[in-house]
């Protein structure tokens, strides 16, 4: 009998449904997150530059010291807390879940969330269970402490805001739900440039507490760059899981560059922050639209029969995401990026015509 990749490959990976990402070429691309901007042209030449000097022929450092060193300053790390790199936050989640992944280990979750860390516990061997977020979306904190008490996670990942639902989750519980934990907690927050509140400066009050954070929502998602801060007694210990020259070059030099003029892209994020004002006064606008609130880059909006809206903005030649049978309560549901104003207005224009009567 000829070797097929049944034969061999895990029961529970032919199972799994790849991630799917789909062609977006030739669309007003809203579905992912990105900032819309690019970088200006002096920027872009400097980059040019590093891009011509490095030295391909050698392996990156593989403690990438210089950019460590410039995200330190312009995160503002607390003192006594250190750095981990990953090619992306992604990769950050799977070196914590590989490296808990003890026999029986649990990783705990709100749903909906982010989907990698069901996929990455998945991967790691770690059972993955999630705690409903109420209709609103705001945490049910008492369910959250519940299934921390009787699942006992090894680590529970929170989105600060949460994606895909945009909101920023109430503080006092999710401190709560971080002093009551046995395990570790990451606070996940990819959207922190977008929002007015940060775990950081609460690092050093909780012992089980990790902070991640990612540059792609910020303008840099073609890098690949995320980072944990934490305290150096665990970070020394999932740096053992990360692969040696995880971050290559080329991200190094760009970052450490583009993050040396920080207001680049704190001003693109400033201008995103206003569109996402005036995005979401508008799609509250429009009949049958319900608009739930964003501390993101993105709006999650609620519209009859999403599926057929979605396919209707498409023909239009615009990209959302549509989250109709993501889960229960996502139901008729879509997320738009926040793009340039002349992104959102296809977008609105296109969304108006897509509606049914
Ligand atoms: C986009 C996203 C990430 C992944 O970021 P990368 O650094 O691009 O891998 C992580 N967490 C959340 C909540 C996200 O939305």
């Amino acid at each position: 009998m000829p070797l097929t990749p049944e034969h061999l490959i895990r029961d529970d990976i032919l199972r799994l449904a790849a991630y799917h990402v789909p062609d977006s070429t030739g669309y007003v691309k809203l579905d992912a997150m990105e900032n819309p901007y690019r970088l200006p042209q002096a920027l872009r030449a400097a980059l040019g530059e590093i891009a011509a000097e490095a030295s391909l022929n050698r392996y990156p450092d593989p403690a990438a010291r210089a950019l460590k060193a410039r995200l330190r300053a312009v995160m503002g790390v607390p003192d006594g807390m250190e750095l981990l790199l990953g090619n992306g936050s992604d990769e950050l989640i799977q070196i914590v879940a590989m490296a808990l992944a003890r026999p029986g280990a649990v990783m705990l979750g709100v749903e909906p969330s982010f989907v990698m860390y069901r996929m990455i516990a998945a991967f790691c061997g770690l059972r993955y269970e999630a705690v409903a977020l109420r209709e609103d979306f705001t945490l049910d904190v008492d369910a959250c402490l519940d299934a921390i008490a009787r699942q006992r996670p090894t680590v529970t990942f929170i989105a600060y805001p949460n994606n895909p639902t945009g909101n920023l989750f109430d503080r006092e519980g999710v401190s709560r739900m971080i002093e009551a934990s046995p395990g570790l907690v990451v606070v996940d927050e990819a959207y922190y440039a977008f929002a007015d509140a940060s775990f950081l400066p609460r690092l050093a009050d909780y012992p089980n507490l990790l902070l991640m954070r990612t540059v792609s929502k910020l303008g840099l998602a073609g890098l690949r760059l995320g980072f944990i801060v934490g305290r150096p007694e665990w970070l020394a210990e999932l740096d053992k899981v990360r692969l040696p020259y995880n971050i290559n070059i080329l991200t190094q030099g760009f970052a450490e560059r583009v993050l040396g003029e920080p207001r680049v892209l704190e001003d693109q994020a400033a201008a995103i922050r206003a569109e996402r004002g005036r995005l979401a006064l508008a799609l509250a606008r429009l009949p049958r639209v319900q608009v739930f609130p964003s501390s993101a880059n993105f709006i999650l909006f609620r519209v009859p029969r999403a599926t057929d809206v979605f396919a209707a903005l498409k023909e239009r030649r615009v990209l959302v995401k549509n989250l109709a049978g993501a889960h229960a309560l996502l139901a008729d549901c879509l997320r738009v990026t926040v793009g340039t104003p002349v992104e959102n207005d296809q977008f609105l224009q296109a969304l108006g015509a897509s509606l049914t009567p």
